[in-house]
């Protein structure tokens, strides 16, 4: 719930994603001294689409539904990002989301440029029979734009491998033949990886194991506390787990719970499955979802939506290291809080990059009609997520910057490369 300021209380809208991937970008630009064409040309999205999408409802009723798809920036391969359903989508959002992927992937360097989709609908409110019409239609309308060649749409909020089937199957179906390589995020009997369903989460937990060692802190001494249980979040728990950290509290968007001496994951999952909600877990204790953040842990993990950490909040976390699971969940305000303390956080260009890695490979293997071992797709994940962790802390202390500046401005300077090395047309 939003809270109402006080009459005397001075009132500064917070910073939006869009703000946030801005300014993150002037600041790269800045350090790195281009020029503002090149600003201009580095913040612009190359290509937006907004679309209607009318929806018959099970009761025969007709809506209309918003839909966007923006294309950031292709100067180092086609397009590449998720699909969110959620009811906030707006094409703001939509823009900052499809900047930071244009980052993650020239970061991790996986070879797209950045997009992302959204629809603003609320999919709990409706059938799944609502939803694949939803997500055909959507498909459709966009179809124009995507492509194994174009822009790859993958999950995000509010989607799942069942959707992008949908999307998969409607595009091969306009096109008249099966084009597994559209999408990625598929499910395993139809052209997706092995590994790519937990990637995101096993990513964020060889960051995470990364940045505890550079603190000096051993994973069987460590606590945490993961903020979302769905996607990306579950993984990272069961994974902490496994690793020997001590999860002590985890919440979702129904509430959280906590046991100061280890949640455990199947327990939570269970509960899930039951309930819908890890809230009232067996053998835990309820708590305030709202101070989760601030819990006296060494690690946070917020793994649900962005703006979550604000300049309200910041002041008032205590964990050591802050390991971004969600897209853009810290706000420029509260970033400057944290790294005035020494907080650590480890940016979501970094700490989330494992699923596009795995969307990466899956894309490799569709296109070529050859699947790996999920041991092959561990140890390749692995390897590209450690060396990029590397790679960031060296530039981070060899520039004096945090590690979310010397993230971006490592990806800048290859898109600006790519850019610069084709020329400009015409
Ligand atoms: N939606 C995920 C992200 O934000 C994955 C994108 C993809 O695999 O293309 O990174």
């Amino acid at each position: 719930m939003t809270r109402i300021p006080a009459e005397d209380e001075a009132v500064t809208a917070p910073s939006s994603p869009l703000d946030n991937a801005l300014a993150q970008l002037s600041a790269a630009v800045k350090t790195l001294g281009y020029d503002e064409g090149l600003h201009q040309m580095l913040a612009a999205p190359r290509r937006e689409m907004a679309v209607s999408i009318p929806l018959r409802r099970d009761d025969g009723s007709t809506e209309v539904l918003r839909g966007y798809r923006v294309q950031h920036n292709f100067s180092r391969g086609p397009a590449k990002g998720g699909v969110r359903f959620s009811q906030d989508v707006d094409l703001d959002e939509v823009r900052a989301l499809a900047m930071w992927m244009t980052w993650k992937c020239a970061l991790l360097d996986v070879p797209y440029g950045g997009a992302k989709g959204g629809v603003a609908i609320d999919p709990r409110q409706y059938s799944k029979a609502e939803l694949e019409r939803v997500t055909r239609r959507y498909t459709s309308e966009i179809q124009p734009i995507i492509g194994p060649e174009v822009d790859i749409p993958a999950p995000d909020v509010g989607t799942d491998e069942q959707t992008m089937a949908w999307m998969m199957d409607t595009y091969s179906v306009n096109v008249g033949h099966t084009t597994l390589g559209v999408v990625t995020g598929k499910p395993v009997a139809l052209g997706g990886s092995l590994g790519r369903a937990s990637a995101t989460s096993a990513g964020v937990v060889h960051v995470a194991l990364a940045a505890l060692e550079h603190l000096g802190i051993e994973p069987s001494q460590a606590t945490a506390a993961v903020q979302g249980f769905g996607k990306v979040g579950a993984g990272t728990v069961e994974l902490l787990e496994a690793a020997g950290v001590k999860v002590v509290a985890v919440s979702d968007q129904y509430g959280a719970v906590r046991d100061d001496e280890g949640l455990h994951y199947d327990a939570l999952q269970k509960q899930l499955w039951d309930t819908g909600s890890v809230k009232d877990t067996p053998g835990t204790e309820p708590m305030d979802a709202d101070e989760l953040l601030e819990m006296d842990v060494d690690l946070v993990v917020p793994a649900a939506v962005q703006s979550v950490l604000t300049e309200e909040n910041a002041p008032r976390v205590r964990a050591r290291l802050v390991v971004e699971g969600a897209n853009g969940p810290t706000t420029g305000e509260a970033d400057r809080i944290l790294s005035e303390k020494g907080v650590l956080v480890v940016p979501d260009i970094l700490a989330n990059a494992g699923g596009v890695i795995v969307s990466y490979f899956e894309w490799v293997q569709a296109n070529q009609a050859y699947w790996w071992s999920r041991e092959e797709v561990d140890e390749r994940l692995k390897r590209r997520m450690v060396a990029a962790w590397q790679a960031v802390l060296a530039t981070s202390e060899s520039r004096r910057v945090s590690l979310r500046e010397a993230a971006t401005l490592t990806a800048v300077q290859r898109v600006a490369e790519a850019h610069r090395t084709r020329g400009l047309y015409p």
